[in-house]
């Protein structure tokens, strides 16, 4: 488990435990959530719908066998609930608003019963951002729950009744992969529910989800030039284990997330000009357009960096971007190529003479 997050969780966990620390626990609780919740937010927007019904690690033996929307899916349903079912006894937020129609989802139950292709199946008929706000609106609607509990409550248990109450509902499957749910469930305390589906289950699901992710980018990424359009290494460049670079669908760069359409604007320059990357415009140069917008830190590296390809070629180019990283990390050559193109032009040149000849030129291959 990460250990930031593992360490948090413990720390709440133990606020918990005492009267005096019970509302600094919940406060902690409602950040820590928040931030986990920026984790799927991030891979919501960042990737292709393709990504949410694939399997990259088929048969696996942990949750990163399932589907990314199987994982929204199931880490909501269970929550929605534990939270309307169990906790404040009021309708669950899947049927407000029509929202189970908006997902189009075809069951209403927690996903446990789901195995193999049946959970590919399953998530290809979601709709993501539907299942994305449905996540957000159960989130925020249990953060308000846990922020009207008192210290008392956290001993509460539950009934029979409960238990008949969570049958009758029919959302967790008479499947035995499922319906052990409802005895661990009413087994616990409200303490012992937060401990789980509010908390310790969502990091579960959203280091699995992780896993998935960056699995995807991998094999998107096999096979593909690794120099980016604007001219950066993606080799070399920190998001390379969760993105897939912009050659392919699996592009995280903020410069195609924030864009309209999920589209770079160097991207979508230079196919507008039919070309392989920047470092074949004649207006490079000159050129303020996304990753050379002056207001952007790394601009005058990338721009330094497709000088260099058009110079002396890709090959060159990633040879001397190993070099460099051999003594440095990503943000420092970024750091030491500096705003200045033409100065961190020389900087690279210098650095490559034992690595590239002038007569090694751009051949478009690497
Ligand atoms: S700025 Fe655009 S071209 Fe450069 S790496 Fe990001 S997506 Fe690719
Ligand atoms: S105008 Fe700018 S963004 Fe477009 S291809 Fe040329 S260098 Fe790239």
């Amino acid at each position: 488990m990460d250990k930031d997050w593992s360490d948090k969780n413990k720390e709440i966990q133990k606020l918990l435990s005492k009267e005096v620390t019970f509302g600094e626990a919940i406060d902690k609780l409602i950040e820590f959530r928040g931030e986990l919740f920026q984790q799927i937010t991030w891979i919501v927007e960042g990737y292709p719908e393709e990504a949410f019904y694939q399997m990259p690690f088929p048969g696996a033996n942990g949750y990163h066998s399932k589907t990314l929307a199987y994982s929204i899916w199931h880490i909501f349903r269970i929550e929605d609930i534990v939270a309307h079912e169990m906790i404040a006894e009021d309708e669950q937020v899947l049927f407000r608003d029509d929202r189970l129609s908006k997902i189009s989802s075809p069951i209403i139950t927690t996903g446990n019963e789901l195995e193999g292709e049946e959970i590919a199946e399953f998530s290809k008929k979601l709709n993501v951002r539907e299942l994305y706000l449905y996540a957000k609106a159960v989130k925020e609607s249990s953060d308000r729950i846990l922020s009207h509990l008192q210290y008392k409550d956290m001993k509460r248990t539950f009934t029979e009744e409960t238990k008949r109450k969570l049958v009758e509902s029919k959302c967790v499957s008479a499947d035995e992969n499922a319906f052990w749910l409802i005895d661990y469930w009413c087994g616990k305390d409200i303490k012992g529910l937060i401990q789980m589906p509010f908390s310790r289950h969502w990091i579960m699901h959203i280091e699995a989800m992780q896993r998935i992710k960056n699995r995807l980018c991998k094999i998107a990424r096999k096979g593909v030039d690794p120099v980016a359009i604007c001219g950066l290494s993606c080799n070399h460049c920190f998001l390379g284990e969760w993105c897939g670079g912009c050659r392919t669908e699996y592009n995280t760069c903020s410069f195609a997330t924030c864009s309209e359409g999920r589209i770079c604007p160097n991207v979508k320059c230079c196919n507008e000009k039919n070309i392989d990357g920047c470092y074949e415009c004649s207006e490079l140069e000159v050129c303020n357009k996304g990753f050379f917008v002056p207001t952007n830190d790394g601009a005058g590296a990338a721009k330094a960096q497709s000088l260099f390809i058009r110079k002396y070629g890709k090959k060159a180019f990633l040879k001397v971007q190993t070099r460099l990283h051999e003594k440095y990390d990503f943000q420092k050559v970024q750091e030491i190529l500096g705003q200045d193109y033409e100065e961190a032009l020389r900087f690279l040149e210098e650095n490559g003479q034992s690595v590239y000849s002038k007569t090694e030129k751009y051949s478009g291959d690497v």
